[in-house]
């Protein structure tokens, strides 16, 4: 055996959740170091290879041999780090791969990995971050309102999800009443 976990990785991998007995069975699956994550690929794997792994700790084992570490944000919990362009499946969260393109089935549970949004701009649907018949930025559903209201004030349509994001609750809410207002 040359090639074993380092310390440091041991306890990387208790800390993500892993007991002793697993980290055992991990090198008993041949897992000896952070790159046999890359190879195993994803967390349902993982947990065929390490009975009684919950999908969660492999999940977290797998993003972190990937250096997608999660940060502590003011104590305040977790938080995930992401590359931008990564795409998780909304079903089972499984990172889709790297020629993944809108509208792809999960490589992991084949359902559409990535939510279907409507357009606030153009009113068409899609899977993905952009509309495909506009270009506009997609924004969250429970903000499609908020959206098409302030396409009606004229707002342009690349600001708009700027806009949204920039916003506060407060001002969302205020947003909402002239919204509800409107439809008087
Ligand atoms: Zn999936
Ligand atoms: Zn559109």
């Amino acid at each position: 055996m040359a090639k074993t976990f380092s310390v440091l990785e041991k306890n990387i991998l208790k800390a993500k959740g892993l007991t002793e007995a697993q980290v055992k069975k991990l090198s008993k699956a041949g897992i000896a170091g952070r790159d046999d994550f890359k190879t195993v690929g994803d967390a349902a794997t993982l947990t065929q290879l390490v009975s009684g792994l919950d999908t969660a700790v492999a999940s977290a084992v797998l993003a972190w041999a990937r250096g997608e570490g999660t940060t502590d944000v003011g104590g305040l919990g977790r938080v995930v780090v992401e590359s931008s362009d990564s795409v998780y499946c909304v079903h089972c969260k499984t990172k889709q791969p790297k020629d993944y393109s809108s509208g792809d089935l999960c490589v992991s549970c084949g359902k559409q990995a990535e939510p279907i949004l409507s357009c606030f701009w153009c009113a068409s649907s899609g899977p993905g971050r952009f509309c495909r018949q506009c270009g506009a930025e997609f924004i969250a559903t429970s903000e499609l309102d908020l959206g098409i209201h302030l396409k009606r004030e004229g707002l342009p349509k690349d600001d708009i999800p700027k806009k949204l994001k920039a916003m506060g609750a407060a001002e969302k809410d205020v947003l909402w009443g002239r919204i509800r207002k409107s439809r008087g």
